[in-house]
């Protein structure tokens, strides 16, 4: 099943595909700056991008895929609603993918593995690509009624799945109005609606779109796992925790990934404050007995929320 740790060249090849784009919109920011990009738009894409971030990661995933606490629900409709605003397709057959993906991680079947082609250096690369973007354009339909029936059936779910193209419109146009309010003018929305829609929204699908790739392929696995999911530090804030994969994959119904201590994760951080409130309960907090028997080596593992 394991093919050994991954070989230099593959690692250069994920850096050089993952690299290259972020240093080149990088390299847009400070030749914008002052003319096409201001505060106001950087306020805005860093607004919109955790707003969708988290309605993915806490609702999307944590939520409605593994179940890791329960919400009330006015939270259930509004992390439905948030994470169908992050453009990554409607609920439902996120959810299902997802749910697959987890039943044949880095197996036939699974939806997005970068393992599905071999392990030499090219198939590896092909393998990146799918597992990054490439699963979508070649679309297997996962079978909704076989691993999401308990969304076919909430009619507030369906109601979601249904709006999908309206909460698409809103998640592109409402930063252009933002933008547009704040700044009096037409440049002022067009500026936003670049940033804080279009660059928001593409930074967002390779961070979520890396979690399916590059923690399928490097970093490193504390855990025992049946698949290659790997915990990648690099990207813990943008992802908002849900690079800790390999930590996910061990334990997927708990509601924290950063288990151990020191990792950084910020949807956690939220789904705890919900349950200050009241909104969320029987939150599945990260059970130390349960961690330390999935650990290859003996070591430190957080225990409160
Ligand atoms: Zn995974
Ligand atoms: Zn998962």
């Amino acid at each position: 099943m394991m093919a050994g740790e991954n070989s230099p060249s593959e690692r250069f090849l994920i850096k050089l595909f993952t690299v290259v784009p972020a240093l080149a919109l990088a390299a847009a920011v400070p030749l914008a700056w002052g003319w096409g990009l201001g505060w106001t738009d950087v306020g805005l894409a860093v607004f919109f991008y955790s707003l969708t971030c988290l309605g993915v990661t806490i609702g999307f995933h944590r939520y409605f895929t593994h179940g890791a606490f329960k919400a009330n629900r006015a939270l259930r409709i509004a992390l439905a609603a948030t994470g169908s605003m992050a453009m990554q397709g409607p609920i439902i057959g996120w959810v299902a993918d997802h749910r697959r993906h987890h039943a044949f991680a880095d197996r036939e079947g699974d939806p997005h593995s970068p393992w599905l082609f071999g392990t030499s250096v090219g198939a590896l690369a092909k393998g990146f690509w799918h597992a990054h973007l490439g699963w979508m354009f070649r679309r297997e339909l996962t079978n909704a009624a076989r691993f999401a029936p308990d969304l076919l059936a909430d009619p507030d779910i369906q109601r979601v799945n249904r709006l999908f193209p309206v909460l698409t419109a809103v998640t592109l146009v409402a930063p252009a109005v933002a933008g547009g309010l704040i700044s009096w003018s037409w440049w002022g929305a067009l500026t936003a609606f670049f940033w804080a829609s279009l660059v928001r929204v593409a930074v967002l699908h390779h961070i979520t779109w890396s979690v399916n790739s590059i923690c399928h392929m490097i970093g490193d696995r504390p855990f025992e796992a049946r698949d290659k999911s790997a915990n990648f530090w690099p990207l813990a804030i943008l992802s908002m925790g849900e690079s800790w994969h390999n930590s996910h994959h061990a334990d997927p119904t708990c509601a924290r990934h950063g288990v151990r201590r020191g990792q950084i994760d910020i949807s956690a951080r939220l789904i705890r404050i919900f349950e200050i409130f009241g909104w969320a309960t029987a939150v599945r907090w990260p059970r130390p007995e349960r961690l330390a028997r999935k650990l290859k080596t003996p070591g430190d593992v957080r225990t409160a929320a």
